[in-house]
């Protein structure tokens, strides 16, 4: 481990100040934040009282040299970067080298501390600041951290924690994505005596997302790796079927620091666009590592946000590659017939408490994997000056992806489809090899003219149909305000409209996709919706908002469908990139596997 030095004026003036402990959750943080830094293979937290009572973080780590403790316990005083310069090239996640000296001073401290080449430890307290004692105790290698009573002797600060159940809450969240990002260290997590999460450190992440939330996001994750400008993403994303009602599901790391970023949330839900719900949003964990060079970790105190350099080159990334990966993954909704007690995921084995272990050899531990920019190794941070790569290649994104099982729904496949008749006027059932489809037609008529009205619409070949006779509508102020402000828009859609007389327009044309049916009213609702919900003068939103009204429009009319035209609507489908929902989200069709029926027909066991 480099020595611990104070930073000078210069370097700390370039740091984001403010307030680093408001909470437990930041001793909690920056205690987790400094054992991942010392290397530690094994870490148990624990709390009491929410942590307001009580903090515990004992790792595994370097330790600190006997004759340091006190010096970490200055303000700027770091061993991880020694100059501003090293601010651009932060590979630990500390850097500000304040936590210890704040943390010492809202609550009472007690740190028990050895290295792996000193005979003892050392064993220091410090109360709100004052030094209490400094001795020399026998100790296993590693850091043993104890924060009790935070703000004890400012009990105005006190009063603007919350109970100790919410505080102990944030603390549990941050503590379970750490356990899941860093799954090359085993975490141990006690609330109240009680343990609440244990993971082994055998550097399965899809495992410790099985422990934090369960079989049936654990079951529904498909992953891939993509890396290029200067970024690499490990991504865990799981079928829109898992889809949530809140972003809490969507998961953020960026060079090992758990984050909340806009950017990155809306480049997740726009890939899942296509498969979900309005208000439903998808369980995905983005695991990112990018150049130190192209952003800036710099911009907030606790470090829960970030500034990126190339903020849209992020967003495609992103977005891209979690589409590719959406896309090329077979989603039909498969129908549960049975409850499927031989498919569990084994819940993987409990470890005891880790320091109680040997230390683990590093090397037998460490995730080879290099998404983990800093070495977790205890040599001085590299200092990395130079421009960061930028990758040459022309094509950056797609390449990475290494295509998954083959899908089924392609046009190719359409011969080995058998069409063998419908149900309750809705659902067509087909067989392909040992699987039964149930397609449901209105579904499936809207999706392929909602697909077909989008190309059309991009081709820029939108069919226009006019209206015998024209229709006239009449409108308040401020459908007249969205009329004109979205005038082109609505012609490069199909629309041919123009004032008429008082508050009246005259409708001559509209897109063929409306067809015959009450095109006042859609027209109408149209306009409601877009003064209503939407800010903005992107056409493809107001395109993909009519597209689904007049579709909808199209297939009113439950109309029965032939053998033959159920047919034709069925090879469309499998031509389009999404088939398996409608606009609006729905499944188009689900699948029952010829085992889950004889299942059900006790034919097997
Ligand atoms: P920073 O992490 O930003 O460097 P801190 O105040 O958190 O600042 O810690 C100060 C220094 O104390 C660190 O740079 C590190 O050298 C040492 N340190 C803190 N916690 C540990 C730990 N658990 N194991 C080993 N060294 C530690
Ligand atoms: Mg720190």
């Amino acid at each position: 481990m480099e020595p611990i030095r104070l930073l000078d004026e210069a370097t700390v003036n370039k740091i984001a100040a403010g307030e680093v402990i408001e909470r437990p959750l930041s001793i909690v943080k920056e205690l987790v934040e400094n054992a991942v830094d010392a290397g530690a293979s094994a870490l148990t937290i624990e709390i009491r009282g929410g942590g307001i009572d009580f903090v515990r973080v004992t790792d595994n780590g370097a330790g600190i040299a006997g004759d340091q403790v006190k010096d970490a316990f200055l303000s700027h005083a770091t061993s991880k970067i020694r100059k501003a310069e090293d601010l651009f090239a932060v590979r630990s996640l500390g850097f500000r080298g304040e936590a210890l000296s704040s943390i010492a001073a809202v609550c009472q401290v007690e740190i028990v501390t050895k290295t792996g080449d000193a005979l003892t430890g050392v064993r220091y307290r410090i109360d709100g600041g004052a030094e209490l004692s400094f001795e020399e105790v026998g100790a296993p290698d590693g850091t043993t951290f104890i924060a009790r009573n935070l703000f004890f002797h400012t009990p105005a600060r006190r009063k603007f924690l919350k109970t100790p159940a919410t505080e102990a809450g944030y603390i549990t969240e941050f503590v379970q994505m750490m356990a899941i990002h860093y799954s090359d260290i085993s975490f141990k997590y006690i609330v109240n005596n009680q343990t609440r999460l244990v993971t082994t450190g055998n550097g399965d992440r899809k495992e410790n997302i099985y422990k934090v939330y369960g079989r049936e996001i654990a079951e529904n994750i498909l992953e891939a790796e993509a890396d290029g400008l200067g970024m690499r993403a490990r991504i865990y994303a799981a079928k829109p079927v898992v889809a949530r009602s809140s972003r809490e599901y969507e998961i953020f790391f960026v060079n090992g620091h758990y984050i909340k970023d806009r950017i990155l949330e809306k480049s997740l839900e726009e890939a899942y666009k296509p498969y979900l719900m309005q208000h439903r949003f998808p369980f995905a964990m983005l695991v990112l590592t990018i150049d130190p060079g192209l952003l800036d970790v710099n911009v907030h105190p606790r470090k829960t946000e970030m500034k990126f350099v190339e903020g849209a080159a992020l967003f495609e990334f992103v977005r891209s590659n979690v589409e590719a990966l959406l896309k090329n993954t077979e989603l039909i909704n498969r129908a549960e017939l049975t409850e499927r007690a031989e498919e569990h995921y084994v819940p993987p084995r409990d470890t005891p408490e880790p320091f109680e272990e040997k230390r683990r050899e590093s090397s037998e531990v460490r995730e080879e994997s290099s998404e983990t920019l800093f070495e977790k190794q205890t040599a001085p941070p590299v200092l990395n000056l130079s421009p960061p790569e930028v990758s040459e290649d022309p094509e950056p994104y797609g390449k990475q992806l290494d295509l998954f099982a083959e899908k089924i729904i392609q046009p190719a496949n359409k011969p080995c489809f058998r069409l063998v008749g419908q149900v309750f006027g809705t659902y067509w059932i087909l067989e392909y090899q040992n699987r039964m489809l149930m397609v449901d037609q209105h579904a499936a008529h809207e999706k392929v003219l909602y697909e077909r009205f989008v190309k059309q619409y991009r081709e820029k070949s939108v069919v226009s149909q006019y209206v015998n006779p024209p229709l006239i509508i009449t409108v308040n102020g401020r459908q007249e305000q969205t009329i004109t402000r979205y005038a082109e828009a609505f012609a490069s859609l199909g629309f041919e409209l123009e004032h008429f007389e008082g508050n009246d327009y005259i409708i001559r044309a509209v897109p063929s996709g409306f067809m015959q049916l009450e095109q006042k009213e859609i027209f109408l609702s149209l306009l409601d919706e877009l003064e209503e919900g939407m800010k903005t003068e992107d056409v493809s939103l107001i395109r993909d908002r009519l597209a689904q009204m007049s579709c909808k429009a199209a297939v009113k009319g439950n109309t029965p469908l032939s053998a033959l035209e159920a047919d034709h609507l069925f090879s469309e489908l499998l031509g389009l990139e999404n088939p398996y929902n409608c606009p609006h989200g729905r499944p188009t069709m689900i699948e029952f596997t010829e085992r889950e029926l004889e299942k059900k027909f006790k034919r097997i066991v």
